[in-house]
């Protein structure tokens, strides 16, 4: 076997381990910029704080504003931060993105939401999780190679990018049109999202947000017989899908791992449903119409099986059956949000390499699992048209989002561990990852 590869790797792991109070101290220093999203607080604040650091231990680096995209305003600019260090040329380049903004803190914390409290092993708040744990690993685990010595070949980057929780579009998808994401210039991204530190996830399902709206004709409620009613209409809209589509969305299974059980079939939520004029102010009566308009918003999450044409058709077929028997039946369908199913080769470099320090790591078999909801992914497969990215990294997906939200310690060690590893193997540093123990 290879003992310098394996030295390497025990001295690797050696400095990771050490760092563990300042991993546990970025994480705590990343969740004290409020980064909520919307609207899109302190992202400058956020960027430059990574971009600093970063500078200081001789990265490039770059920022850059997604100018236009949704949200984008001197108020709340969309600035991301993009640094890149150069090993010994003759290598690839690796990539960690992670998203710097996090969803409102909500109701029902115990803990300050942007403390950052360290406790019990743990890190707390907003973000701790979803996903300033997993920068702050993938930043010690680059920090731990370029301060071991290593030789190291090819090119390491680290992103922290906006909007990942509103789309993504002047975040990823910003950054991917301006080839950020593409080969020759990165060739193996890892996204620390949440998803616990020994599965690699290897994509998501895909979604269609829609709006329907049900039209209908005003008149006096107490003559509804002169007017058509938007709700009723409605009424034999939902019927309609209740009776036909939800047993064959259950029936639908796809071969995707996807986690939990629950999202391996297709599913359709209904997020919002308005109908009729707004109550008569002050007095909280509705108002005494027939309703002219009901609209429902509609979330489709679909299964890499299924193709958009058919899923959209299978919700308009009904709509148009009603319009040919149901009269004065009138509709209207707005899509909001297209995003298509991702899923990377389990056989490609960036699982192999994650696998195989997973295993060294933890001392178990890695597991593969794809995402319920979608990340930044899709954004580097359909507009870099980057294929060799997947996402791993510490935290606990079901504590995403939740209230007195954490991460552990440990999970970010052990985690960038395996990120630092994979990385010298994909760069070439370590070619194919060297002996297996
Ligand atoms: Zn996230």
């Amino acid at each position: 076997m290879d003992t310098t590869i394996a030295n390497a790797r025990d001295d690797l792991f050696g400095r990771i381990a050490a760092k563990r109070d300042e991993v546990a101290s970025l994480a705590r220093d990343l969740i004290r910029i409020p980064t909520v999203n919307p609207p899109g607080d302190a992202y400058a604040a956020c960027a430059d704080f990574i971009g600093e650091r970063l500078r200081r231990r001789g990265f490039d680096v770059a920022f850059v504003r997604g100018e236009g995209t949704p949200g984008d305003s001197d108020a709340h600019p969309r600035t991301n931060v993009v640094a890149r260090i150069e090993g010994r040329s003759g290598g690839e380049c690796v990539h960690f993105n992670s998203h710097i903004d996090v969803v409102e803190a909500g109701q029902g914390w115990t803990v300050d939401p942007f403390g950052g409290e360290i406790r019990d092993g743990r890190v707390w708040g907003r973000g701790a999780c979803d996903m300033k744990g997993g920068l702050a690993a993938s930043i010690v685990a680059v920090e731990a190679i370029l301060e071991s010595g290593i030789p190291w070949t090819g090119a390491l980057e680290i992103s922290g990018t906006v909007d990942e929780e509103s789309g993504g579009f002047g975040g990823v998808a910003h950054l991917a049109r301006q080839g950020l994401f593409s080969p020759p210039r990165v060739h193996h991204v890892i996204i620390p999202e949440p998803l616990d530190p020994d599965r690699v996830c290897l994509g998501h399902r895909g979604v269609w947000w829609a709006e329907i709206e049900t039209k209908g004709r005003i008149a006096h409620g107490s003559m509804p017989f002169l007017g058509v009613s938007a709700i009723r209409h409605m009424g034999a809209f939902l019927h309609l899908v209740e009776e036909r589509v939800y047993p064959e969305l259950a029936k639908r299974r796809t071969r995707m791992p996807v986690v939990p059980e629950g999202a391996r079939s297709s599913t359709l939520n209904f997020n919002s449903l308005h109908g009729g004029q707004a109550e008569i102010a002050g007095d909280g009566l509705p108002s005494p119409n027939v309703a002219d308009s009901c609209r429902l918003i509609l979330d489709r999450r679909f299964l890499i099986e299924e193709d958009l044409d058919g899923v959209k058709a299978e919700i308009l077929g009904l709509l148009e059956e009603l319009a040919a028997g149901r009269p004065d039946f009138r509709y209207a369908v707005r899509d909001l949000m297209v995003v298509h199913p991702v899923m990377t080769d389990p056989g490609a470099p960036v699982v192999r390499a994650l696998d195989r320090e997973i295993e060294r790591v933890f001392g178990r078999a890695p597991r593969h699992v794809a995402s319920p909801g979608t990340y930044d992914q899709k954004h580097i497969a359909r507009i870099g048209n980057l294929h060799d990215c997947v996402a791993y990294g510490p935290g606990i997906l079901e504590l995403a989002h939740q209230p007195d939200e954490w991460v552990g310690i440990d999970d970010m060690v052990a985690s960038a561990k395996v990120m630092a590893a994979a990385a010298l193997t994909l760069t070439g540093t370590w070619p194919d990852g060297g002996p297996r123990f």
